[in-house]
């Protein structure tokens, strides 16, 4: 049980699980054929998450094989040893340092690895060498000479905590309290608290509280990438003992590291989405950061959330977690103003700052110059020449969403999707990309239709934006950050750099800008465009629009001075952008969750969404048509809204179409769902669409 096999699989070979040994073959099942090998001699899962995916797989109607396949490392899916392989570790002998300038100008190889070594603060994993293409065999000749030397890297030393020099202030201090007592047990936190609260200073000494108890803690966040200074800080106070999971790491890398956690090694698993199936032999406490980061929401194979999965394994092996952010999720806010959550509540900044007031900036009638209104503009070249930064947000990369003939007003759509094209346009390059499936189009410099070279750029994205403000205050250093930006590893590392230093003074970005990052010297914040998030299918919009706003808005004002939130919009009057300017954005979260109550959505409700797609329109929605029939004889307790076709109705070629159920209870949803389901899969219709289930979906 729990063992992997291999074992023939019509003439390939595959690699298996074992689930369940039964006493007697199924005697239904004719042909059956013998293990090939048995990889494994102990389970590769602890029974832990073992139980925890099996819920899963019932929980998110999901096939287990998937399941577990989502679980696993994929060094372990190809059939690799489930064993620590040892760390070497390279690093130059005295020898090595002396004789490296005889070594013959014409040994590139050797001189590379050595430079790298030279150039290394500390000795270097050879796997993180491999990564720059030095090889076994050149690292073998260095070594025959004499120059470097090897050493495996021992089991990490016993539980060592560096203590803090802040002391907790009062709101802390309780939030500290009352997670210390729910220890050993299972105890939900909601751990509210604008930004730089200080929550991560609460997480901290939770968590030391656990390594001096001898335990594990799991830390989720969004994404690594965005969040360097926050792994620092938590390296700096538990050091050598933490180990990160993300979607940089070799197959090797991540298996190590997995296997040290499931074996007690490593104390600290920080990791994105999936780290939550980490084995971890003696957890003693989960924490989620930014817990209403949808990232925590995998869109596709299993769709499952991390954060939800999260809840349900501290339940499962009864201790706390705590969920973190400055603008929970409305589900997990109810939860806490319901009591299944203790709400802890921290409102003021550590560090004694205001925060930033929102102001609104009525675009109506305005003359706009490329999206900028003439008072936004004014005030951005006052906080330059206060000597402060100057942050402006707009979601949206690339020049501009819109190319259009002037002539005969043809636009540049993308032939496979039902959308726009995005205007790309740089010092040396101009193409058009679509965002949605990657379709790219050599610079378009006549209009198709007509002939015209009368083209024109509507609308704004980051890069026009960029090229904007670089030319109206040439005199200071300007950065923009988007995904085109940013796509160089450590390039995000350098710009944050390079902004904290005070170096750059405008930041452009869109909402990776938003996330974690704590920019001292920003005293004005400006949100472009947000009217675009205020009118939006998605009954979640408003909420989502609040999240962004009032993450952006959490970048400023930690300078001396007290920042500024600026928001053009052409709907001044809209109840959301009022109550932003006027309440916290606990308050406001609170009516809008009287409007989800009033109008029974979730969390007051529980959704499932089928989704279909194909090349022939017909047949995805007469699948889903059929799917919703299945359905028809739940109608006194499902709400069955569709088919209709998505807010994208075709992408990369496929129609795309989608059934959504609400129902008031959610073990109505779930029964009537595993009922249906075997009749749903065996639909003719069902191996000729592409189709999908999403439980609790985030996107509709
Ligand atoms: P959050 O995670 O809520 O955004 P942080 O934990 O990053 O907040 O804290 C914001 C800033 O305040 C950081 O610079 C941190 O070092 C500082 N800080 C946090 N707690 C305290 C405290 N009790 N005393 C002094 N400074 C603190
Ligand atoms: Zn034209
Ligand atoms: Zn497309």
């Amino acid at each position: 049980m729990g063992c992997r096999v291999k074992v023939p699989f019509g003439k390939q070979t595959l690699i298996g699980l074992v689930v369940e040994q039964p006493q007697q073959a199924d005697p239904a099942v004719k042909n059956l054929k013998a293990v090939i090998e048995i990889l494994d001699q102990r389970p590769v899962l602890p029974q832990n998450v073992w139980q925890l995916l099996l819920k899963a797989s019932q929980y998110y109607h999901h096939p287990l094989g998937d399941t577990v396949a989502t679980a696993l490392p994929n060094a372990l899916l190809k059939g690799e040893p489930c064993q620590l392989t040892p760390e070497v570790h390279w690093q130059i002998t005295p020898q090595g340092k002396a004789e490296f300038d005889t070594l013959s100008k014409r040994a590139v190889r050797l001189r590379f690895a050595m430079n790298q070594l030279l150039q290394a603060e500390a000795p270097v994993q050879e796997e993180q060498l491999k990564h720059q293409d030095i090889t076994p065999s050149t690292l073998r000749s260095l070594h025959s000479k004499g120059w470097i030397e090897s050493f495996e890297a021992g089991q990490s030393a016993t539980s060592f905590v560096k203590g803090s020099t802040k002391t907790l202030n009062d709101e802390q201090q309780t939030a500290h309290q009352l997670i210390s007592k729910g220890a050993d047990q299972f105890s939900p936190f909601l751990l509210d608290g604008i930004t730089g609260s200080g929550k991560t200073e609460v997480y901290l000494q939770a968590i030391a509280e656990r390594l001096d108890n001898q335990q594990q803690v799991l830390v989720l966040i969004p994404e690594i990438g965005l969040t360097p200074q926050t792994l620092a800080r938590f390296e700096q106070r538990f050091p050598n003992q933490i180990g990160v999971l993300h979607s940089g790491l070799t197959d090797r890398q991540r298996l190590n590291t997995w296997l040290k956690a499931r074996a007690g090694i490593l104390r600290v698993i920080i990791g994105t989405r999936s780290a939550i199936f980490t084995p971890m032999t003696n957890l003693g406490l989960i924490i989620i950061d930014e817990e209403h980061d949808l990232s925590f929401k995998q869109q596709e194979g299993l769709r499952y959330s991390s954060r939800d999965l999260a809840i349900l394994r501290a339940q499962m092996e009864s201790i706390p977690i705590i969920l973190g952010s400055a603008t929970p999720s409305l589900e997990s806010l109810n939860n806490a103003l319901t009591g299944k959550y203790q709400h802890l509540t921290l409102s003021k900044r550590a560090t004694g700052q205001k925060l930033p007031q929102v102001k609104l900036i009525d675009c109506k009638n305005q003359p706009m110059t490329d999206g900028f209104s003439a008072p936004l503009l004014k005030a951005i070249a006052h906080h330059l020449k206060q000597g402060n930064q100057v942050l402006v947000f707009i979601n949206r990369r690339g020049f501009a969403p819109v190319l259009l003939c002037h002539k005969c007003g043809w636009i540049a759509d993308c032939k496979r999707c039902d959308s726009y094209m995005t205007l790309h346009q740089g010092k040396a390059s101009r193409y058009l990309q679509c965002h949605h499936c990657g379709g790219y189009q050599q610079d378009c410099k006549q209009c198709p239709k007509c002939q015209s070279v009368d083209l024109f750029a509507v609308g704004q994205g980051t890069e026009r934006i960029e090229q904007f403000l670089a030319a109206k205050f040439p005199d200071y250093p300007i950065q923009r950050i988007d995904r085109d930006t940013t796509r160089r590893k450590d390039a995000m590392q350098s710009y944050i750099d390079a902004a904290k230093s005070g170096e750059t003074r405008l930041l452009v970005g869109t909402q990776m800008l938003a996330k974690g990052h704590h920019f001292p010297k920003v005293s004005l914040v400006a949100v472009l465009d947000i009217d675009g998030a205020l009118f939006s299918s998605d009954f979640r919009a408003p909420e989502r629009a609040a999240q962004l706003i009032t993450q952006v808005a959490g970048r400023a004002g930690r300078a001396e001075v007290t920042g500024e939130v600026l928001v053009q919009t052409h709907h001044p009057e809209h109840s959301l952008l009022q109550a932003l300017t006027q309440k916290s954005f606990q308050q406001l979260a609170k009516d809008l969750l009287h409007d989800r109550t009033e109008t029974d959505l979730p969390p007051t409700s529980y959704m499932a969404i089928f989704r279909s797609e194909s090349h022939q329109k017909q047949l995805a929605l007469d699948f889903l048509t059929a799917t919703a029939q299945q359905f028809s004889m739940f109608d006194q307790h499902l709400q069955l809204m569709g088919p209709v076709a998505s807010t994208m109705s075709r992408k990369s070629g496929r129609y795309r179409f989608q059934l959504l159920i609400n129902a008031s209870q959610r073990s109505t949803l779930h029964n009537a769902i595993s009922e249906k389901m075997p009749n749903i899969e065996s639909l003719p219709l069902a191996q000729k669409v592409r189709w999908s289930l999403d439980i609790d979906p985030q996107d509709l």
